[in-house]
């Protein structure tokens, strides 16, 4: 005759070993892998802190991933301590571990004594839809697009550059976007700043940007500054962010942004555009040169874009702006290798992308020295900028 699923299971329970709660709870953080069997919508309403997830249906495929050891001691949960108890059999009979228990009465019991419960991180059901590409690749995944989400970057500029920029961050699920500029839209912007559009000639940037943004991505959170950027206002903005983008145009404001960027330890990634050229490099302080390293002095008058109207090719910032939130999106996730040390050269008109190394100065009046020795007085000195510009003609 064969046995009831209940004998069964009655069966196992005496040739398995069990343990209370209160005893699982002492050997958190003591190096016992902790094993959760449900399924993930069970999963996902709350574990035991620092546990590990394993769907019992996927146990045999998963659980080197879990406990490579077979001699490591490794408690397994369920909703009530049954699954757990068919899943240590599985354990030791047919996979070779020694070491196994099965918590009694489950999170149930858990929950019942009120010990602490873990709420995991998921995406909503439209987030899962709207990022599905990204969930796709190993790379991004659930993590890494928590990670975006989480990640606050600013926007120097909604021009050329962080147009594009701006936009691909926000389509990624970048969660907050800062935007500093005080500019408003003109129709000669839309050749290529393309987050304006022609209904909106003459509204601040800023209001233009959040609206496109918004439309685009509810996910992201648009924080406004309709000033230019200055030494009175960037150490109380940029603190907020984990990395900045840098559209500037004009060689004074690099330089204070770089001294801050420095002192407070925050990642650039800047791009220049001129003609049919582009350049791009990415400055993680104290991991790289800085801009000052690269530049220690301004370039030529006549290479200072902001110093007169300067032709550009409208597709240009396009494509460095995309370099751009490529390098940020990488930077969030920890992936790949950044453009770190490296200036990055686009010439449009050849299709040619090269590169130079560029290294740290030793000798570099911000960079050589520690965040906090960096003073008030000493961010964004450069020579006089109307003599500067005057150089140029
Ligand atoms: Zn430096």
């Amino acid at each position: 005759m064969t046995p009831s699923g209940a004998e069964v299971l009655r069966q196992i329970k005496s040739r398995i070993e069990e343990v209370d709660p209160s005893a699982v709870r002492e050997q958190l953080g003591n190096g016992a892998v902790v094993l959760d069997v449900r399924e993930a919508e069970e999963w996902s309403t709350g574990h035991i802190p620092g546990a590990k997830h394993v769907p019992k249906s996927f146990l045999e495929s998963r659980i080197e991933g879990a406990a490579p050891d077979r001699d490591q001691h490794v408690i397994l949960y369920c909703q009530s301590g049954n699954r757990s108890a068919w899943a240590a059999r599985t354990l030791i009979d047919d996979l070779g571990y020694t070491n196994v228990e099965s918590m009694t009465g489950g999170i149930t019991l858990w929950k019942d004594r009120g010990y602490d419960v873990e709420q995991p991180r998921t995406l909503t059901a439209e987030q899962r839809d709207r990022y599905s590409r990204h969930l796709l690749l190993p790379e991004v995944g659930i993590e890494g697009q928590q990670k975006l989400l989480d990640a606050k970057v600013l926007l120097l500029g909604a021009g050329g550059l962080g147009s594009p920029t701006a936009l691909y961050l926000a389509a990624a699920g970048v969660g907050t976007l800062g935007i500093v500029d005080d500019d408003t839209v003109d129709l000669s912007n839309l050749q290529r700043q393309v987050i304006h559009n022609s209904d909106r000639i003459g509204v601040p940037k800023v209001d233009s940007a959040e609206e496109t943004i918004k439309a685009l991505n509810p996910d992201v959170n648009v924080q406004k500054y309709r000033v230019r950027l200055g030494p009175e206002n960037i150490m109380d903005i940029l603190p907020d962010y984990d990395i900045v983008v840098d559209g500037l145009d004009n060689f004074p404001t690099r330089y204070l942004l770089n001294d801050a960027s420095v002192r407070l330890q925050i990642p650039v990634v800047s791009a220049a555009i001129l003609g049919f050229e582009g350049q791009l490099s990415v400055f993680k302080p104290y991991d790289g040169p800085c801009y000052r390293c690269l530049f220690p002095s301004p370039p030529p008058a006549e290479l200072a874009p902001s110093c007169g109207a300067n032709g550009v090719l409208g597709v240009l910032p396009g494509t460095m702006g995309l370099l751009q939130a490529t390098e940020v999106i990488k930077l969030i996730l920890g992936e790949g290798d950044p453009a770190i040390g490296r200036l990055l050269m686009y010439d449009a008109l050849a299709a040619t992308l090269s590169e130079v190394k560029i290294r740290r100065d030793p000798e570099c009046p911000i960079c050589s020295r520690e965040p906090d020795e960096i003073g008030d007085d000493e961010m964004g000195v450069f020579p006089d900028y109307e003599a500067f510009c005057a150089g140029a003609h």
